[in-house]
């Protein structure tokens, strides 16, 4: 009997598990529960212009020489699909306090600051929540934007719940690219690849995987398609899904429980959430702006913070929130998560702007918190959490294999960390599963 193994997930970490076992000759069963591949990558063209809902910049690539294997990997296999990505030309910027200019000067200065805070806490091993190490805000409004963007907008939550050792573990190496297609279509294209690639890997999409039983001779999972249930059996399982869906009361459940230590990781690594709406505008928004313009504002009582302007030489306008805020607007329908961030720009730009819309289409709104099979957008870790990512990425009983973002330490809450976690939970398979492998080539 050849390798038998069942990948939960079909994105960044799911795909690059499946194709790396496939590879070396395993059966490769992958469930999905969603009807396309890539998960959180998810690129939409409904306005003409690939608006990224889900990841967009492929965060750390090393430019000099793609093939480093501390670079992004997605450059190296944009390159292969053959479109190469580029690095994301010097971004203009402006900081508003109300329609007042500030100066961005002072802004990165507080940043800066803040962060060096955050990091050096961490480097010493304090575990503690970034608020309790960064400066007191003051009334500063540059302090609140700057707060914003090292909390809800980066970490997808705020300075209170994530840890400062988590923090300062990540890698800053290596420059932002972008993909003209978008990250999302990226993802879909290498999905593409590995399905078609191995005749013996088959995706099943609208395949939600109930329970996972893991105490037998071999390991079955249930599914839920079309409302009735479907037993898979494997050898041994990865499991890539968001941590936010592996939960007793309505998620992926594990019979028996999983170790308590791999409970306590999930427990520390839950999802922050983000969300972005994009605008399309009949014009291009200010004058003689650069593509990609970003603005910052530190006034109104708005979850909008923070604004791309002519995205990719487009007239869309794309707004974020991060954190509790966006979490709240997960409770409002689309249409009035569009309005409120409609309004925030027109406090920013001090103009009306319902006129200036584009026909519609003209706005997309993307709530990853409630999505079922996210629900959140990544993770972060909580204040005490220690190795909770290195735990959870921890094989157990040759059974059970986590991979995700969440496993990644020094690249948690991105597509090249997923990647590389699905590349380190099938060299763990084809570690414990050798004999067997050998035995069946
Ligand atoms: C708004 C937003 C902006 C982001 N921006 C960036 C960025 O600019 N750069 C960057 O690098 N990263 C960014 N990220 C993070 C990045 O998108 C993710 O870290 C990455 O895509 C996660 O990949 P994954 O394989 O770990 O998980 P996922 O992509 O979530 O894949 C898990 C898969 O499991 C499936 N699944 C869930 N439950 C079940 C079930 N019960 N049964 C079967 N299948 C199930 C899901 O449908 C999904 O396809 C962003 C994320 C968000 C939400």
């Amino acid at each position: 009997m050849a390798l038998n193994i069942v990948v939960i997930g079909a994105g960044a970490a799911g795909l690059k598990a499946a194709r790396d076992l496939a590879r070396k000759g395993a059966t490769v069963t992958v469930l999905e529960a969603r009807n396309r591949v890539g998960g959180r990558a998810w690129t939409d063209t409904s306005l003409g212009t690939p608006v990224d809902l889900g990841c967009r910049w492929l965060h750390g690539v090393i430019s000099k020489d793609l093939t480093n294997p501390r670079s992004n990997p997605w450059a190296r296999i944009a390159r292969q699909l053959g479109t190469e990505a580029y690095e994301e030309p010097e971004i203009e910027n402006h900081l508003f306090h109300g329609t007042t200019e500030g100066e961005m000067e002072m802004l990165w200065n507080v940043y800066d600051e803040l962060e060096r805070s955050i990091v050096e806490a961490g480097e010493q091993g304090q575990d503690r929540a970034a608020s309790e190490v960064v400066p007191l805000p003051g009334a500063r409004p540059v302090a609140l934007v700057a707060r914003t963007m090292l909390g809800p907008l980066e970490e997808s939550t705020e300075l209170d719940n994530f840890s400062t050792l988590d923090k300062a573990r990540v890698s800053d190496e290596g420059s932002n690219f972008l993909w003209s297609k978008g990250y999302g279509e990226l993802i879909k294209s290498y999905g593409k690849r590995v399905c078609e690639g191995y005749d013996k890997l088959k995706i099943h999409f609208s395949h939600v995987v109930k329970r996972i039983l893991w105490d037998g001779p071999t390991v079955r999972v249930k599914v839920e398609v079309e409302g009735k249930d479907v037993l898979f059996e494997a050898d041994a399982v990865v499991v890539t899904v968001p941590t936010a869906c592996i939960n007793d009361e309505d998620g992926l459940k594990f019979e028996p429980p999983l170790p308590t230590q791999t409970r306590t990781a999930l427990t520390n690594l839950p999802l922050g959430h983000y969300l972005k709406v994009a605008l399309k505008f009949k014009d291009k928004l200010m004058e003689q702006p650069r593509n990609n313009c970003t603005l910052y504002q530190s006034g109104g009582d708005t979850p909008f913070r923070k604004f791309t302007l002519n995205l990719d030489g487009s007239t869309i306008a794309v707004a974020y929130a991060g954190g509790q805020r966006a979490a709240e607007l997960a409770m409002h329908p689309p249409e009035d998560v569009a309005r409120l961030a409609l309004e925030a720009l027109e406090l920013t730009l001090g103009d009306k702007l319902g006129d200036k819309l584009a026909d519609p289409p003209n706005q997309l709104v993307y709530n990853w918190t409630t999505d079922p099979f996210s629900r959140g957008a990544y993770s972060y870790m909580r204040p005490g959490g220690g190795d909770a990512r290195k735990v959870l990425a921890t094989p157990i009983d040759g059974r059970l294999y986590f991979a995700g973002e969440a496993c990644w330490v020094t690249a948690y809450g991105t597509a090249h960390g997923a990647y590389w976690s699905g590349k380190q939970a099938a060299l763990n398979v084809l570690r414990d599963w050798s004999s067997k492998l050998t035995s069946t080539q």
